[in-house]
């Protein structure tokens, strides 16, 4: 288990203040400067060697995706856009960082726009995510009035300034390119690629979007060197991470732990168990709603990083939103609402997105219901393939997966649900 003194987030649950004299207490913005004074390449090789893997879901390493910056500016500015509009139906640990420790994302955006030679960082808030906003807004104000944000921000000789800007409930702006999109106040809809933002992004300049809990363990990376965070987890999965445990567990909870620490270490420790016991673990999302489903019995050793949940059962760590479901589960029940969910936030530009999300949501309807053929279960499998890998944006992707996981993983279940219809012996569940 994850020591105390291994935390990055040490105000995580709002136990301790919150404000910059309390950032402080707890070790933020202390000697900033000198880690700026690094200099960019200093930066940006500790942050590769940490192994630090982009925090938002799809794992791309950090430093490396810096390293796209252009090293001098042909007289357009660069800009940091931080995500945080965390939409992804299961996942909420960016929201805590933003209320209750904020300034340690604040202090990352320093450095982090630092080494991208951006002088100016975008926060792009999750339209729900009021509380957040006013946390960070706060933190943002004292910053500037102590001098750690605008000229010379924290005496490092960089000037740099950080606007937040609030979404308006979209998924889909959580996707880079429609994030811009809305940044420039058009509908968030996710551009084709390339070019991609490092080349021209927001406003047509060099751009690199980053998640909030990915820039946010930045300066402690830094100042405890990048051997300390590589030395969490299994090679390719390296560093803490943030857990966000809900669904049928005792304890549903935001955690902070080493990557690559087991399933049931991670349930045990933290969440208290599964509710009615280990027997009665049904299906796992271990990453976030776009992320295949698994069976329970699939779960209980599975080691809880990248590498291991993809290569080893064909899921994801995603976000790391980890939806755990017992036994009373209808899990094409649960399936068919993210298929709605999906439907509902296609933006719509490209066909097999568009009509595909709507065609599968229509064919797990009836599923639900048993109202379908058992052939019918492979023509959905198709469609899902035939959407997958077809769009403009990842949200085709996120569609499909769940449908996949599901009939990968649960096909006894959907085929017995058709016979049941058949023969007029339906569940109570089922039948709703
Ligand atoms: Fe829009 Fe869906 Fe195409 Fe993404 S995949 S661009 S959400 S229609």
């Amino acid at each position: 288990m994850l020591k105390d003194q291994d935390r990055i987030f040490t105000n995580l649950y709002g136990m301790h203040d919150r404000t910059l004299k309390g950032a402080q207490a707890r070790g933020h913005w202390d000697g900033t400067a000198k880690l700026i004074q690094q200099g960019r390449d200093a930066i940006i090789d500790t942050m590769k060697a940490s192994g630090l893997r982009g925090r938002g879901g799809a794992g791309f390493p950090t430093g490396l995706k810096w390293s796209f910056m252009p090293k001098e500016s042909d007289g357009r500015p660069a800009y940091l856009v931080i995500n945080a509009d965390e939409s992804e139906p299961g996942t909420c640990k960016d929201r805590e960082i933003m209320r209750h420790d904020p300034h340690t994302l604040i202090e990352g955006a320093l450095i982090a726009s630092f080494a991208m030679n951006a002088h100016t960082c975008y926060i792009y808030l999750r339209g729900e995510y009021i509380r957040e906003r006013e946390a960070l807004q706060a933190a943002i104000d004292e910053a500037y009035d102590a001098g750690l944000l605008g000229k010379n921000a924290a005496g490092s000789g960089w000037d740099f300034d950080v606007f937040l800007h609030h979404g308006a409930g979209a998924y889909i702006c959580g996707e880079e390119t429609a994030l811009i999109e809305s940044l420039e106040g058009k509908k968030g809809m996710p551009r084709m690629k390339p070019p991609f933002p490092a080349g021209a992004g927001l406003y047509g300049c060099p751009t690199t979007v980053n998640n909030v809990e990915s820039i946010a363990v930045v300066p402690t990376i830094l100042r405890r060197g990048a051997e300390w965070f590589a030395g969490f987890g299994r090679p390719n999965n390296a560093g803490t991470k943030l857990f966000a445990i809900s669904g049928h567990v005792n304890n549903p909870c935001v955690v902070e732990e080493a990557m690559s620490i087991s399933f049931e270490e991670l349930i045990e420790k933290h969440c208290g168990g599964i509710r009615g016991g280990w027997d009665n673990l049904f299906a796992v999302i271990p990453g976030g709603s776009s992320v295949p489903c698994v069976r329970g019995e699939n779960m209980r050793d599975a080691i809880m990083d990248f590498d291991y949940l993809r290569n080893d059962l064909g899921s994801g760590l995603g976000t790391a939103a980890v939806i755990v479901m017992d036994k009373q589960t209808d899990i094409i029940k649960a399936i068919w609402r993210l298929s709605k969910f999906y439907k509902h936030e296609s933006c719509g530009q490209c066909t097999p997105c568009r009509e595909g999300t709507g065609w599968m949501m229509r064919v797990m309807d009836r599923l639900v219901q048993g109202k379908a053929d058992v052939e019918e279960i492979d023509m959905l499998w198709d469609v899902t393939k035939q959407v997958e890998g077809h769009t403009i944006c990842a949200l085709g992707d996120a569609a499909a997966w769940p449908i996949q996981g599901l009939i990968r993983n649960f096909r006894g279940e959907i085929e017995d649900r058709i016979k049941a219809n058949k023969t007029g012996r339906m569940g109570a569940l089922a039948a709703e």
